[in-house]
């Protein structure tokens, strides 16, 4: 179930002047045939825990991900814990990663008695700053985990040098940039392990939540599925203390329907992203771009704006939805206060938080929605 202001108000479709942030009922009127059948199937097989689906959907994901195995879950979250758990990070442990993300991030490290050290993002991508990374290493850093925030890639190269030279375990948050790529090759192997998630949201999404951790290396991969399935290889045998994070048999079945689709809803989207490069080039927005090595899955659009709650209100007040990733930095949470960081550490994040807004993006967008997302802007511009 999404939560209530990510749902799509059922009256937006005949209100032709409303554009949805996120229109799933659009997505699977497209597939619903497709999806019924694998719905039944499984419900027919009453394989719904892990089973032949998720097995399959399991192989195609790495393969899409140029990777040797792939691990399901039933949330990114809980891949991201296990990766952890799998980087050897524990009680006492650093882990650098960004302010400027998704909480879940954050609750991995924290899930393993870890600490995470935060360090500020790049102004242009909103990704974490490979040139302020070596600084916050210490004698208890264990793992670097930065995130392809909003489908963009973050600067691999040099972050993963770091990650030699200090011998760090690099693990990718990919949750939000399923075929992303980094120098024309796909986000997921960049590091020990890479983390996805599936909530219905995301490029790829369940229907339901789901989760992945995608490794090349086959001994990670073993005990990750061990690890989902309380410790055990062999049933009722538990060499280590696991955990109940199983993927789903109805969310592997859907989510190896939607596969097949993937590349050409990235292709949609990057058009979508486009169109509003040109549409907005010429308003006081500050738009999102592409690193010269990077091509975004643009899981989100995220335009900036120092008026952004303005901006905002005036979107909504005319029937366009927008959303705000992310309106309070990691380190100004009340759960992370025992952190002990203050307004101002980490400046550029802290700017984005205030400036940040998330226009509809989805490849069901049609030219027309966009235009009049456009008409909107330029309208609250003029006043
Ligand atoms: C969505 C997301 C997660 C968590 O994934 P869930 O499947 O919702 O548990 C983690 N990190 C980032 C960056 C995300 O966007």
């Amino acid at each position: 179930m999404l939560r209530a202001d990510e749902r799509t108000d059922p009256r937006s479709h005949c209100m032709s002047d409303k554009v949805p942030y996120l229109d799933l009922p659009a997505q699977l009127r497209r597939i619903r045939p497709e999806i019924d059948a694998a719905l039944a199937r499984t419900l027919d097989n009453c394989t719904f825990c892990l089973g032949p689906d998720v097995a399959q959907f399991e192989k195609d994901f790495a393969r899409f991900c140029g990777a040797e195995h792939c691990v399901g879950f039933n949330s990114g979250t809980s891949a991201l814990h296990v990766a952890m758990i799998l980087a050897g990070v524990g009680p006492g442990d650093e882990v650098i990663t960004t302010p400027h993300t998704f909480v879940a991030t954050s609750w991995a490290i924290c899930y393993v008695g870890a600490r995470p050290v935060y360090v500020d993002i790049e102004e242009a991508t909103c990704n974490l700053n490979p040139a302020l990374v070596e600084r916050a290493i210490t004698p208890r850093t264990k793992a670097i985990l930065p995130v392809h925030l909003y489908g963009h890639p973050f600067d691999v190269e040099p972050i993963r040098d770091i990650c030699r030279r200090h011998n760090l375990k690099l693990i990718e948050d990919a949750c939000q940039a399923h075929g992303a790529r980094y120098k024309g090759r796909v986000v997921g192997t960049f590091g020990e392990m890479a983390c996805f998630s599936f909530y219905p949201g995301k490029n790829l999404g369940a229907a339901g939540e789901g989760g992945a951790l995608v490794t090349n290396d086959a001994a990670l991969a073993a005990r990750a599925r061990a690890l989902r399935e309380h410790g055990s290889t062999r049933r009722y045998y538990h060499d280590e203390i696991g955990f109940n994070y199983r993927m789903e048999g109805f969310q592997g079945a859907v989510l190896g329907v939607k596969l097949k689709y993937l590349d050409e809803w990235t292709r949609a989207r990057r058009r979508v992203a486009h169109r509003y490069h040109e549409l907005l080039a010429d308003t006081p927005l500050q738009l999102p771009r592409e690193a010269p090595w990077a091509e975004s899955a643009y899981h989100l659009y995220v335009v900036r704006h120092p008026r952004r709650d303005e901006l905002k209100a005036h979107l909504e007040a005319n029937g366009i939805g927008c959303a705000l990733h992310y309106p309070l930095a990691l380190h100004m949470q009340k759960c992370f206060a025992h952190l002990g960081y203050r307004p101002g550490d980490f400046p550029v994040a802290e700017k984005a938080a205030r400036e940040c807004l998330s226009l509809p993006i989805y490849p069901e967008l049609t030219e027309a929605q966009q235009q009049r997302v456009v008409d909107v802007i330029r309208d609250f511009f003029r006043r």
